[in-house]
């Protein structure tokens, strides 16, 4: 079987964890702040807080721009659960703006005319969560544009985007936006093995950040009610939650972090080799962003309907009985069970519904050997008809 994604675990990797197994801090420890550090520093933020998944980083990232009832948050379709859920952790209203077709992110238009209604309505977002799907970066130039006129905070969802580079530099760097959140799940561009890191050049986000994944405690007297009893002494100022990331995790991070650029030059050497192969077959590549690059987490096609002889189900089927381990990213959030019972339907958001009929995510890893991706190209052209 040819998987879709795959990690890789160096020798340096194993050397940095069991490093941290040999030594006195398995959490609260100094990989934690070596991690953070790897990651502000590659992409120019100011700060870096791990915790220990990118749906945590999502839910503290709302909890910090005291997202709460009767607020509203919007992201697009087009995503994982966890980019809506935070809304929901909230109890938050959540919505959503269609894609565009082509690009497969949040569609800047779209979301300009939705704001406009909401805005005659009185019912702006607090918060809009754009997705880098598959490491492509969305127009965020135009997103701030927007968040200015109408008064709302921007999240960046980068779970795809480590190694991205959009209109204003590396992903992350938050030039147009208040944080930026990355997971570091095995199947991502680099991996902690469960993870997640939340970037801000904020120092009161950061702050509030660190307090709510330890607890909502602190140990400093300028943010406590009162003064200190002693040098035993903290205050819970606020509820937070254990949202730590392990030291464990951390040192693995912080080694594979190192190699950000290598991954990132070879997805986008694979990627243009599907792109070359591909020529010719009833298949779309997603577009590929005017400025910038992608990370290529993955790497995206549809298949056009009414070109192809055989349906995306078939040719799907077919690749997956062939051995090749080929996916869908994503059944639009909007039609799961849990948001159908908002009042959700089939139908709200139809370019999200389109591309996900048509949408098939073929193998892409750095250690993805040529031979391997022939064989993918050749099975797909088989499976199409
Ligand atoms: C993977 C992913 C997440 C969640 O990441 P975890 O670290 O597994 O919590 C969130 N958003 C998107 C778009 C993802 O692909």
């Amino acid at each position: 079987m040819i998987p879709y994604g795959r990690q890789e675990v160096t020798e340096a990797d194993i050397q940095a964890v069991t490093d941290v197994l040999r030594s006195p801090r398995l959490t609260q420890g100094p990989a934690v702040e070596r991690f953070e550090k790897a990651v502000a520093d590659y992409c120019g933020a100011r700060h870096g807080i791990a915790v220990s998944s990118a749906t945590a980083g999502l839910h503290l990232a709302c909890l910090a721009l005291r997202l709460g009832p009767g607020d509203r948050l919007w992201t697009v379709p087009t995503t994982y659960v966890a980019t809506a859920n935070c809304a929901l952790y909230c109890g938050a209203d959540i919505d959503f703006v269609d894609i565009h077709p082509r690009t497969l992110n949040m569609d800047p238009v779209a979301l300009e005319q939705k704001l406009e209604q909401a805005a005659a309505r009185g019912m702006l977002p607090r918060i809009v969560i754009p997705v880098h799907l598959s490491g492509h970066p969305c127009d965020m130039e135009t997103i701030r544009g927007l968040s200015h006129r109408f008064g709302f905070r921007v999240i960046e969802d980068a779970s795809h985007a480590m190694g991205s580079r959009g209109q204003a530099g590396i992903i992350g760097g938050c030039h147009h936006s208040d944080m930026t959140v990355f997971s570091f799940h095995p199947v991502k561009v680099v991996t902690s093995g469960e993870g997640g890191v939340i970037t801000t050049n904020r120092d009161d986000l950061a702050e509030s950040l660190r307090r709510l994944r330890n607890q909502g405690i602190t140990r400093d007297p300028r943010h406590m009610n009162g003064a200190g009893e002693g040098p035993w002494f903290y205050q819970q100022i606020g509820l937070g939650y254990n949202y730590r990331l392990s030291d464990i995790h951390a040192a693995l991070g912080a080694s594979q972090m190192a190699r950000v650029e290598t991954y990132v030059r070879r997805r986008n050497e694979l990627a243009r080799r599907y792109d070359a192969d591909l020529d010719g077959l009833p298949v779309m590549p997603q577009a590929r962003p005017p400025l910038g690059r992608s990370s290529f987490h993955l790497y995206v096609i549809r298949v056009n309907p009414r070109e192809s002889p055989r349906s995306r189900d078939d040719a799907f089927k077919e690749m997956l009985e062939s051995g090749i381990g080929v996916q869908v990213h994503f059944i639009p959030v909007h039609t799961q069970p849990v948001y159908r019972r908002l009042g959700f339907n089939w139908g709200d958001f139809p370019q999200a519904e389109a591309y996900y009929r048509e949408a098939m995510t073929l193998p892409l890893f750095p250690a993805m050997t040529d031979e391997e991706q022939q064989h993918t190209v050749h099975t797909l052209r088989h499976s199409l008809g």
